[in-house]
């Protein structure tokens, strides 16, 4: 089913990112993370891809096990940086093929190992490209990316909602938000995008992960800032992994709340294949069915 008439028809609820095991062995894995969580009856489940053929094969391969095995509506994440129409073509077509109605859009981020590398001069210089390629085919709902605290590689925060607004206006029927940890960033982002006539969903990401240095390293790839006082909870207690989970459970669940006060009927959980801290959020939120 496609996500824009689910999103149409269901006011709130909850949806899941996964990434795809490294192997077909990592599939029992997998599969077991998915059934725990299915149970919340997702608005969605998706699945990241990082750029190349082989990882590309490897998100088809979760989504195929997924759609085989459950009645869960899938979506992946393709990439477009550095692809070719051509290219591009045989993913959408092989998704087309499979039963995949629904993308996220993403432009990726540029090969570390190719310091020469300028995306803006491909046939996919941005996502808003690959949204566009992607409508002509009249198969998909197509998501997007979007950044509370704006996306690293922007300008400022005027251009970026500018580039968001492009993302929209060539397609796009939702956005998927970065993870961040001070709510404050996402009220404000969403009240810019309305101010820019961005009138699509915008799903906050939550990520629930425990370990601080993990914590940590995402944040600083994605550019989220760390709210001092949950650094202040964290780093007195990175070995002990009870405690880290506590506190992180509890901060986490604790900006699920003050979303859902402040009318938030969408949530979007980096899960990082495991489903212990997300179950406990969504159960205490009263979210699951
Ligand atoms: P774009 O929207 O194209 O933006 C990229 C940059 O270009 C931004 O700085 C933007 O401001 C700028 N820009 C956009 N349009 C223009 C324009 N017309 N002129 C000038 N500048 C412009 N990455 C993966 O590799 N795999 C994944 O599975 C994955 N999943 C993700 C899921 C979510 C929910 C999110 C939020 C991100 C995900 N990413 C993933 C990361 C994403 O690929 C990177 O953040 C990437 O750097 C940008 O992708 P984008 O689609 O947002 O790009």
């Amino acid at each position: 089913m496609k996500i824009r008439d689910i999103l149409a028809k269901r006011e709130r609820g909850i949806s899941l990112e996964f990434f795809p095991p490294r192997n077909a062995g990592g599939k029992e894995g997998f599969m077991k993370v998915v059934n725990e969580l299915r149970r919340y009856d997702p608005l969605f489940v998706s699945v990241t891809c990082s750029p190349g053929n082989l990882a590309h094969e490897r998100t088809v391969d979760a989504i195929t096990w997924m759609r085989q095995e459950t009645d869960l509506t899938v979506m992946p994440h393709p990439t477009c940086i550095g692809a070719t129409r051509e290219s591009i073509d045989m993913v959408l077509r092989k998704y087309i093929k499979n039963g995949i109605d629904n993308i996220l859009a993403l432009r990726g981020d540029p090969p570390e190992n190719v310091p020469d590398f300028h995306s803006e001069t491909g046939e996919f210089a941005y996502a808003k490209d690959l949204v566009a390629f992607a409508g002509t085919y009249d198969a998909f709902s197509i998501g997007v990316a979007a950044y509370p605290e704006g996306h690293p590689q922007s300008p400022n925060l005027e251009k970026d909602i500018e580039y968001t607004k492009m993302k929209v206006d060539a397609g796009a029927d939702f956005a998927i938000a970065q993870m961040f940890f001070d709510n404050r960033y996402f009220y404000e982002y969403l009240e810019r995008a309305r101010k820019a006539g961005i009138t699509i969903p915008i799903l906050p990401g939550i990520l629930t992960v425990t370990d601080c240095r993990k914590i940590e390293e995402f944040s600083d790839f994605c550019s989220a800032t760390i709210p001092p006082a949950l650094k202040e909870k964290m780093y007195p207690v990175p070995d002990k992994p009870e405690e880290m989970t506590k506190i992180n459970l509890e901060y986490a669940l604790k900006q699920c709340e003050d979303l859902r006060a402040n009318g938030v009927t969408y949530l979007h959980f980096y899960t990082m294949n495991k489903s212990g801290i997300v179950s406990r959020i969504i159960d205490a939120l009263g979210m699951g069915k």
